[in-house]
């Protein structure tokens, strides 16, 4: 019998998934991703949970794929200055294809989940997928014309970083001002709380005083708002607004046919979905795409990384062989 292996780096968690060569996950394990050690450290973390999911792994796996939070250098197939990994830097196709002497493709971790959405998701049988993950950051992936987009570091399409707001109240984990991740994003959304809740007029209520003391978590604050607490309405709808502002910038720039949300915020949250996308018209200029919450669940880039190894881009395999 012979597998792929799937893998999803993220910044906490990393998740490796044995599949048939059919495409159909039989397993999936988890580690803790490493915040510090050699700059080798996660690959070795990869490798000890394959070696989990099969007993003989240099017989039985033909391929891996994995699928990391960036930026990369996918000459290398690094990671170099991830900024919500502590270790920032690390290493990854060569220490894996080392030990494990196998063809390793790494890619962006949205990159790796649009691939699974073309392939097997929302976006099989279209030509023009994009996929937008909301959770501790915010990224995309890009399918147009049945092209994988990758540029030239495997980096395109940091959609996060797109500007939505020119007032100066909020400070991307990047230093610039203004972007999308910057306010939307999990890791930004305590800050957004307390800036918003700075300039509240409104009733005194529990979220509002949680959000003062800055440590509003994006699940306390949807709990705050299903008991209709009135501040959390309100972060939510703005919070829906600038994610409608951002998936419009995304659809006037790609004009995709279908563009699947996933990531945890999204998966968690699918009324909130329905809210982003009854707001992102009035913002498009593009003919409006399908909007849907991944089919992938949460493991969209996981599928999507075995997706990369099955079914290789081209234009990935010109970067990092065959
Ligand atoms: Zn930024």
């Amino acid at each position: 019998m012979r597998y792929v292996v799937g893998v999803d780096i993220g910044a906490t968690k990393t998740r490796v998934g044995l599949f048939k060569l059919d495409g159909e996950l039989l397993k999936v394990v988890t580690a803790t991703t490493p915040q510090e050690g050699s700059d080798e450290v996660v690959a070795h973390t990869v490798i000890s949970q394959i070696f989990k999911l099969v007993s003989d792994p240099y017989r039985e796996i033909a391929a891996i794929g994995v699928g990391t939070v960036g930026p990369i250098d996918i000459r290398r197939g690094d990671v170099v200055g991830a900024p919500n990994v502590r270790l920032k830097t690390f290493r990854l196709k060569a220490p894996i294809e080392e030990v494990m002497r196998v063809k390793t493709y790494v890619v962006n971790d949205c990159v790796a989940a649009v691939w699974g959405e073309y392939i097997v998701g929302a976006g099989r049988g279209f030509s023009n997928v994009v996929y937008v993950t909301l959770s501790t950051g915010i990224g995309c992936g890009v399918v147009v014309d049945d092209h994988l987009l990758l540029g030239k570091d495997g980096n395109a399409h940091e959609v996060g970083h797109v500007v939505i707001d020119c007032s100066g109240r909020f400070v991307c984990g990047c230093g610039s001002i203004g972007h999308w991740e910057g306010i939307a994003s999990g890791a930004n959304i305590p800050r957004t709380a307390a800036t918003l809740a700075r300039e509240w007029g409104g009733p005194d209520t529990e979220a509002y005083r949680k959000a003062l003391e800055g440590s509003m978590t994006s699940e306390e604050l949807f709990q705050y708002r299903s008991r209709s607490d009135v501040f959390a309405d309100y972060l939510v709808n703005f919070l829906a607004e600038i994610n409608a502002a951002g998936v419009a910038s995304v659809v006037n720039i790609y004009d995709p046919e279908i563009l699947s949300l996933g990531g945890s915020i999204a998966l968690r949250n699918p009324g909130f979905i329905e809210v982003i996308a009854r707001k992102t018209p009035k913002y498009t200029v593009n003919r409006m795409p399908k909007i849907v919450l991944t089919p992938l669940g949460e493991n969209a880039v996981l599928i999507g990384a075995a997706a990369i190894a099955l079914n290789t881009p081209l234009n990935l395999v010109k970067l990092q062989g065959s």
